[in-house]
């Protein structure tokens, strides 16, 4: 006996309102059909607490597993997710929200056991609102025209596919998935019943005239290519009309000689063929654009965790900080150097810029008070470069505000080494603050450092109105 008979399969979108009661009536019903089986929900991007619901279930009985999706992928991914999860002999597809009656899987075994491949359950159309009921039997009615697969009205993703009906959806490779198309190219015995429609348990229909209507266009385009030959066809047929046409006016010129031109029946002419060739550049532009996007060969859809792979839920937001590492200590040594090396290369030119304010104002105002004008001049400079070259941070006005104040201990400091070099050394004034400005590097870099860096790395929060943005290390983790 194989270990799993039959695989059900789930997919489900914001499910969480009637989840549950969908599965203690699916798990009921399996149960008393004796067969061994396994539950495969597939949560495709669920916002509503369907994947913790999921993830209970998984935790409190062996036979539900789940995948996962990172964000919302549509049912045709979900479904795939559940086709290769599955490892059932049998794999039944359902919806969540109880529309699919889990009474028929007995039925629907049953047909199973009969040796068909494939059993489809139809729904009638009882029920469903009046305009979407036609604009769908009339698209299947067209489809039966058009599309190189049958597709029967009602017959949704309610199905039962054997293991190697499963084995042939799953060996086509295509981006562009439209499984009712899929399930009928791939054949095998195939038998169906119709069932009453009902209504779904809770929660609403994911699906709104446009998902619907682009749902459609998929089914015309992925399954054949006759929209291309019916382009073809229509504009042969127009070309040969043109040509019997200008025939007709050749003969009315040589008959009768050419009269004021029928410039009307001409714009007509031209507006009919220009409608006709935009209509066939869309057709083409789809086929183009499906080319692309298998060329692309994305995956279908991106797992955040199974049942196997649970992982915990998400920590709060972390600080940046990177885990203590051997020779974390001493890469940031080196980061140290090599900032206080740029530092103190910008150093030079502020002191530059301070000498260039300085030595000018020091012949009009007395020297401390050129002193305080070079080096406010230096720090707005200074605070720019260091920002963006040194730490490599947006400059922000929080780091302004406090960049002045914590340089106020390095004017403190300069200004008291140029005093006691000046007044009791004797030192040439220039000379003279230029070694307090070499001096006072060391001290003028820490501070300067956490000035622009201090609160940099501080959780995202939003910040409050009439504020820039916080700084943050463009490539540095632990800044300070
Ligand atoms: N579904 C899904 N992803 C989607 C939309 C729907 O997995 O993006 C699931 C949904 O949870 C349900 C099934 O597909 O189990 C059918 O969806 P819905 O009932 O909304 O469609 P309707 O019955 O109205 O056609
Ligand atoms: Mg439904």
């Amino acid at each position: 006996m194989a270990e799993c008979q039959v695989s059900v399969v789930v997919p489900c979108f914001n499910e969480s309102e009637v989840i549950g009661a969908f599965h203690t009536a699916l798990a009921e019903v399996l149960a008393s059909t004796r067969r061994t089986f396994e539950i495969c929900y597939v949560d495709d991007g669920s916002r509503d607490g369907t994947r913790g619901q999921l993830s209970t279930l998984s935790a409190s009985d062996g036979r539900v597993r789940y995948t996962s999706f990172s964000r919302n992928f549509g049912k045709e991914a979900a479904l795939l997710a559940g086709l290769r999860m599955a490892r059932g002999d049998a794999v039944i597809l359902m919806d969540a929200d109880l529309q699919h009656p889990p009474e028929l899987v007995p039925r629907i075994l049953e047909l199973r056991r009969q040796g068909f491949d494939q059993v489809i359950a139809r729904r009638d159309r009882v029920g469903e609102g009046l305009l979407r009921s036609a604009l769908s039997s009339g698209y299947y009615r067209a489809m039966g025209h058009f599309m190189d697969v049958d597709v029967v009205d009602g017959a949704g993703d309610f199905r039962l596919l054997s293991r190697r009906a499963v084995d042939g959806v799953l060996a086509l490779p295509e981006s562009n998935r439209f499984s009712k198309g899929i399930f009928s190219w791939i054949g095998f015995d195939t038998v169906s019943f119709t069932y009453r429609n009902v209504q779904r348990a809770a929660g609403t229909s994911k699906w709104g005239i446009r998902n619907l209507l682009n749902y459609g266009i998929d089914g015309v385009i992925s399954f054949n290519s006759r929209p291309l030959r019916l382009a073809i066809h229509t504009g042969l047929t127009l070309f040969l009309a043109a040509l019997g046409y200008a025939v007709w006016v050749i003969l009315q010129a040589a008959l009768h000689g050419v009269g004021v031109p029928g410039y009307t029946s001409l714009l007509t002419a031209v507006v009919a063929l220009s409608g006709i060739q935009l209509m066939t550049l869309g057709v083409i532009g789809e086929y183009v654009g499906r080319i692309y996007h298998e060329a692309k060969r994305r995956p279908h859809y991106v797992v955040r965790e199974t049942s196997e792979t649970r992982v915990a839920p998400p920590a709060p937001p972390q600080e940046e900080t990177p885990p203590a590492a051997p020779g974390t200590g001493e890469r940031r040594k080196a980061r140290t150097v090599r900032q206080f090396a740029v530092f103190s290369a910008i150093g030079f030119v502020n002191t530059a810029v301070y000498l260039a304010v300085y030595a000018t104002a020091n012949r009009w105002i007395p020297y401390l008070a050129a002193h305080v004008l070079g080096y406010t001049v230096s720090v707005v400079v200074s605070f720019l470069l260091n920002s963006s070259v040194t730490l490599r941070t947006r400059p922000t006005w929080r780091a302004f505000v406090r960049y002045p104040l914590s340089s106020l201990a390095g004017l403190v400091g300069g200004g008291a080494l140029l005093f006691l070099a000046v007044e009791l050394l004797g030192m040439d004034k220039n000379i003279a603050a230029l070694a307090a400005g070499v001096l006072v590097t060391p001290l003028s870099f820490l501070l300067a450092r956490w000035a622009i860096t201090a609160g940099a790395v501080a959780p995202r929060a939003p910040a409050p109105a009439g504020e820039l943005p916080r700084a943050r290390p463009a490539d540095e983790s632990d800044p300070a």
